[in-house]
C-alpha cells in the first residue's frame, strides 16, 4: 500500500493495510517521508496490534508506503518485515515487495562474493543492493537496471525522498492497482484497499509498467518490453478478498461462478450445502443456487484465530483447524452434507472438517473443491508447500477422498476454471498444471550474471 500527496499519508496507509491483512499476518510496517526525512515503524503481528495512535502519529508526511508480510522466502522474523529501507550514496530508499524473486539466491550469492552485507534473509533485499551498486545517473534508471536482473514475481512500491514508484514485473504475476485520492495517488495490491480509503480506482499497473509519481504528476514507462501476462489465477480462487476487482472481474463473482459450475460438474444427491467459512462461502452460494439445495452455515468460524495455513509449523496448523471451526449440529445431524472449500492443499483442513461433521451427526459428507487439484508448488509468491506435501501431487482423487474420509470428493475441472475466467491466456496456472512461465530450473542455471553493465537510456524524470 502506498500514498503520495495526501495529508496524513501514514494514516491512509494504515487503513489500507487493514483491508490487505488477509495477504499476510506475520508482520506489518510503514515508512513515511516528510521534508526529505524518513520515519518508519515495523513489527511482527497484525496491523491493528502493530500500530497504535502513537506509532501512526510519529509517521509524518504526505508520502508513505506500507506492507503486510507472510513469508514465502526468508524466515518469519522482524528483520524481514517490510518496507525494507536503506540509506545509500544517493539518499534514502524504502521498498515494499509482493511476490517472489526466483533468482534471488543466485543474485545474493554473487553480491555477497563481491562484498555486499545483507541484514535480512528476505529476497527483497537484493533489490536494495542492486540499486546501490548501479552507476546510472537517475533514480529511475538505477531502479530499471536493478530490476532488469530479477526473474520471477514482483509488484513493488519504491519510495525516495521525492518519488513513489510502482512497478509490476513483465508477467504481472502479482496484482497492483492505482487510484486517486483528492489530488494525490494511492497504490495497493488490491482494489479493496482503494475502496476502503475512498480512492477512485484509475486502473491496474500494467505488467512491465513502472509508474513514477512525483510533484509533477504520474509518468508511466515500460522499460522491460512485453511478455505474456501471467497474472496469478490463485488470487481469484483463494488469495484475494472477495470485494476486490481484478481486470474488471469481481473476485466474489468468480468464486460464485466456480461454485455453480462445480454443482453441474460434480452433482451429488444431498440435503444441505455448507461452506468452509470464509474462503468457501461464495462458491458454496453458487453451488447451492445451481443445485437447488438449501445453503446453511454448518461450520462457524472464530474470527479471533488467524489463517492457520500461514502458521509455519504443521503441529500448530493441525490444532488450528479445530480452534478455527466448529460444527453446528442442528444443521448437519442426520443429513447428507455437501461441504465446499476453495482449495485443498495438504488435505489437513478437509480431513479434520469431515471428521468434525461426522462427529456432529452428518449421515454423508461430500467434499467439493472450487478449484482444480493443486499439483505443483508456487515459486511466485503464494505459500504452497513442497510438492511432496501437496496431496494432489502424491495421491489420486479416490485416494484423497479416502484420506480425508469423505463419501465423495469433486474438484473444479481445469478447463471449466479457464472457461469461467475467459480463457487460459493471461493467467499463471502453474499450481494446477505445473506449467511454469518462468522456468525455475533454468533460473537456477542463471549463474554468472553480467551485473552493472546494462546500457540504459538517460531519463529526464530526475
Ligand atoms: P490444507 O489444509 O493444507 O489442505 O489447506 C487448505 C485450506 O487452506 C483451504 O481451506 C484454503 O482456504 C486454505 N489455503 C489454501 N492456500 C492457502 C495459502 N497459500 N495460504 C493460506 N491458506 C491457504
Amino acid at each position: 500500500m502506498g500514498v503520495f500527496g495526501v495529508e496524513e499519508a501514514s494514516n491512509i496507509t494504515y487503513l489500507g493495510l487493514h483491508s490487505l491483512q488477509h495477504r499476510g499476518q506475520e508482520g506489518a510496517g510503514i515508512v513515511s517521508c516528510s521534508d526529505d526525512k524518513f520515519y518508519q515503524f515495523r513489527a511482527r503481528g497484525l496491523v491493528g496490534d502493530v500500530f497504535g495512535a502513537d506509532e501512526i502519529g510519529s509517521l509524518h508526511g504526505a508520502m508513505a508506503i506500507g506492507h503486510v508480510r507472510y513469508s514465502t522466502t526468508g524466515e518469519n522474523a522482524l528483520k524481514n518485515v517490510q518496507p525494507l529501507s536503506a540509506t545509500y550514496r544517493y539518499g534514502q530508499v524504502a521498498i515494499s515487495h509482493n511476490g517472489n524473486i526466483v533468482n534471488a539466491k543466485e543474485l545474493r550469492t554473487q553480491l555477497e562474493s563481491e562484498g555486499s552485507i545483507f541484514s535480512s534473509t528476505s529476497d527483497t533485499e537484493v533489490i536494495l543492493h542492486l540499486l546501490a551498486r548501479s552507476s546510472q545517473k537517475t533514480f529511475v534508471n538505477r531502479l530499471v537496471e536493478a530490476l532488469s536482473y530479477l526473474q520471477g514475481a514482483y509488484s513493488l512500491l519504491v519510495m525516495t525522498e521525492n518519488k513513489l514508484v510502482a512497478v509490476r514485473d513483465p508477467h504481472g504475476f502479482r496484482p497492483l492497482a492505482w487510484g486517486r485520492l483528492g489530488g494525490g495517488h494511492v497504490l495497493a495490491s488490491e482494489s479493496c484497499a482503494l475502496d476502503l480509503v475512498g480512492a477512485t480506482v484509475v486502473r491496474e499497473i500494467n505488467p512491465g509498467e513502472m509508474l513514477i509519481v512525483d510533484k509533477n504528476g504520474a509518468t508511466s514507462i515500460s522499460p522491460f518490453g512485453r511478455q505474456d501476462t501471467k497474472s496469478c489465477i490463485f488470487e481469484q480462487i483463494y488469495f484475494a478478498r472477495p470485494n476486490t476487482v481484478f481486470s474488471g472481474r469481481s473476485v466474489y463473482e468468480s468464486r460464485y461462478q466456480f461454485g455453480r459450475t462445480l454443482a453441474k460438474e460434480c452433482a451429488v444427491a444431498a440435503d444441505v450445502v455448507i461452506p468452509v467459512p470464509d474462503s468457501g462461502t461464495a462458491a458454496a452460494l453458487g453451488y447451492a443456487y445451481e443445485s437447488g439445495l438449501p445453503f446453511h452455515q454448518g461450520l462457524i468460524r472464530s474470527h479471533y484465530v488467524g489463517r492457520t495455513f500461514i502458521e509455519p509449523s504443521q503441529s500448530i496448523r493441525d490444532f488450528g483447524v479445530k480452534l478455527k471451526l466448529s460444527p453446528i449440529r442442528s444443521v448437519v445431524e442426520g443429513k447428507r452434507v455437501v461441504v465446499i472449500d476453495d482449495s485443498l492443499v495438504r488435505g489437513t483442513t478437509s480431513r479434520k472438517i469431515v471428521r468434525m461433521l461426522r462427529n456432529a451427526g452428518a449421515k454423508e459428507v461430500h467434499v467439493r473443491i472450487a478449484a482444480p487439484p493443486i499439483i505443483a508448488s508456487c515459486f511466485y509468491g503464494i505459500d504452497t508447500p513442497e510438492v511432496s506435501e501437496l496431496i494432489a501431487h502424491t495421491m489420486s482423487q479416490d485416494e484423497i477422498s479416502t484420506y480425508i474420509g469423505s463419501d465423495t470428493l469433486g474438484y473444479l475441472p481445469v478447463v471449466s476454471m479457464h472457461e469461467l475466467l475467459g480463457g487460459r491466456s493471461g493467467f499463471c496456472d502453474a499450481c494446477f498444471t505445473g506449467d511454469y512461465p518462468v522456468p525455475v530450473a533454468d533460473v537456477a542455471a542463471t549463474h554468472q550474471l553480467d551485473l552493472f553493465s546494462a546500457n540504459i537510456e538517460p531519463d529526464s524524470s530526475d
